[in-house]
């Protein structure tokens, strides 16, 4: 019996055929960020194809390596595959082997000729590998749902079997989406943000607003344990974390009540852009949320992203609160966002905030001190963490 372990792990792209003339493009990208993935496989060899990337697995276990490419952006699906010399009998020996091991009822051989001089055409094929497993089994052919669909590709070099597909994340290859500065808290909302984000190919820098002594430091090591996490998705993230204490203070002695939220955002959003365009991104993200809290409305949208010319990028916006919170336990997230450490919003929360602040109300209460001098301040005095993926050390 001829061994049933695959050779090849063919990887499918999925939406990466829609994209043209971008397509070398995002496979190389999407093949530098596999190699990446996998680098300390040291025994894999890859063939990176305009339709498919092939990975050599040269023995490995098959079975870590789909763990790990099932998490990459831009891969949509995985098959095992069982490679033999496209000769007739030996196509024969294998499919009886794989229908033996896969002890079903019902089958159908589905083959398709990538090699058009291969002599034989699929039906043909197809009927040649049916005839010895009806004679040598119990299976009965099934052409409409069968329990077992032999996928077979003739291809130049051999005849492919394709085994039971892993499901990518799909999406698109990191890096291919450009960059963006991620206002990220802490909380729930901005990591599945980020998340979403990095799964249609987008980087993130992080960009944090620490009020010590009113927040603890225990949120700066939850951030970074957060990214750690999402190193899986992209393996070294910047995190800039700015000192926002005194123009915190500052906002909470000057604000109107119900506005002190709205103006800290308005801050946070100078701040950010500010420090975007220093670095040459073009564009915010929150983890906002349409409805969450009094700041997350259109009209406290509006009056927030006045201060910003920078496109702000929100891909939780209408998502509800359950759905995020699911997606935060699947990344494995959660456990971390709820670890109870106070942010900046939770202490300055006003008692009545605003869900329509007025623009007119937010601009004199900003004309009576000198906030420019302390933005220029904190952007001086910033502090930018590097949160790596941690290489496996071999001793
Ligand atoms: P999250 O769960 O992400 O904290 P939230 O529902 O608590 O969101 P808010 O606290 O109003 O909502 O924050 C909305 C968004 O503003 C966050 O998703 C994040 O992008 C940004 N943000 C809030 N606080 C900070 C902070 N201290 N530093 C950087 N960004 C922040
Ligand atoms: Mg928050």
């Amino acid at each position: 019996m001829s061994n049933l372990k695959p050779q090849l792990l063919m990887i499918h792209y999925g939406e990466l055929t829609l994209k043209g003339k971008n397509r070398r493009y995002f496979i190389n990208t999407l093949a530098r960020n596999i190699k990446h993935a996998l680098k300390s496989f040291t025994k894999l060899t890859y063939n990176v194809r305009y339709d498919h990337t092939y990975i050599n697995l040269h023995g490995e276990d098959e079975a870590p390596i789909l763990e790990i490419l099932s998490e990459i952006a831009g891969i949509y699906a995985i098959s095992p595959v069982i490679k033999v010399d496209a000769d007739l009998e030996l196509m024969v020996e294998a499919a009886l082997n794989i229908a033996k091991a896969k002890n079903a009822k019902t089958f159908k051989v589905e083959t398709k000729r990538s090699d058009k001089s291969y002599p034989y055409n699929s039906d043909y094929i197809n009927r040649y590998l049916a005839g010895p497993i009806l004679k040598n089994t119990d299976y009965k052919v099934d052409v409409h749902n069968p329990e077992l669909l032999l996928k077979l590709i003739i291809k130049n070099d051999g005849a492919y079997f394709l085994g039971d597909q892993t499901k990518g994340v799909g999406g698109l290859p990191l890096g291919t989406g450009g960059k963006v500065l991620m206002l990220l808290s802490g909380g729930i909302d901005s990591a599945v943000a980020c998340y979403e984000l990095m799964r249609r190919g987008i980087e993130i820098e992080a960009i944090h607003f620490a009020s010590p002594p009113y927040t603890s430091t225990g949120v700066i090591d939850k951030i970074t344990d957060l990214l750690r996490v999402l190193n899986k998705f992209q393996p070294r993230i910047k995190l800039h974390i700015m000192h926002f204490t005194d123009l915190q203070l500052d906002i909470f002695e000057h604000a109107p009540e119900g506005y002190p939220i709205t103006i800290m955002r308005r801050m946070f959003y100078r701040i950010a852009t500010k420090l975007a365009k220093s670095k040459r991104i073009v564009a915010l993200a929150t983890g906002e949320s349409l409805g969450q809290v009094s700041s997350q409305t259109l009209n406290s949208l509006n009056v927030i992203n006045e201060v910003t010319t920078l496109p702000v990028i929100r891909p939780l916006i209408v998502f509800d609160k359950q759905k995020i919170i699911n997606k935060a336990v699947d990344l494995g997230t959660y456990e971390i966002s709820i670890r109870p450490f106070e942010d900046a919003c939770t202490i300055f929360a006003p008692i009545n905030p605003k869900t329509a602040p007025k623009l007119k109300v937010v601009r004199n209460s900003e004309s009576k001190w000198d906030y420019e001098s302390q933005i220029e301040t904190i952007l001086n005095t910033y502090k930018t963490l590097i949160i790596e993926e941690e290489d496996e050390s071999i001793f």
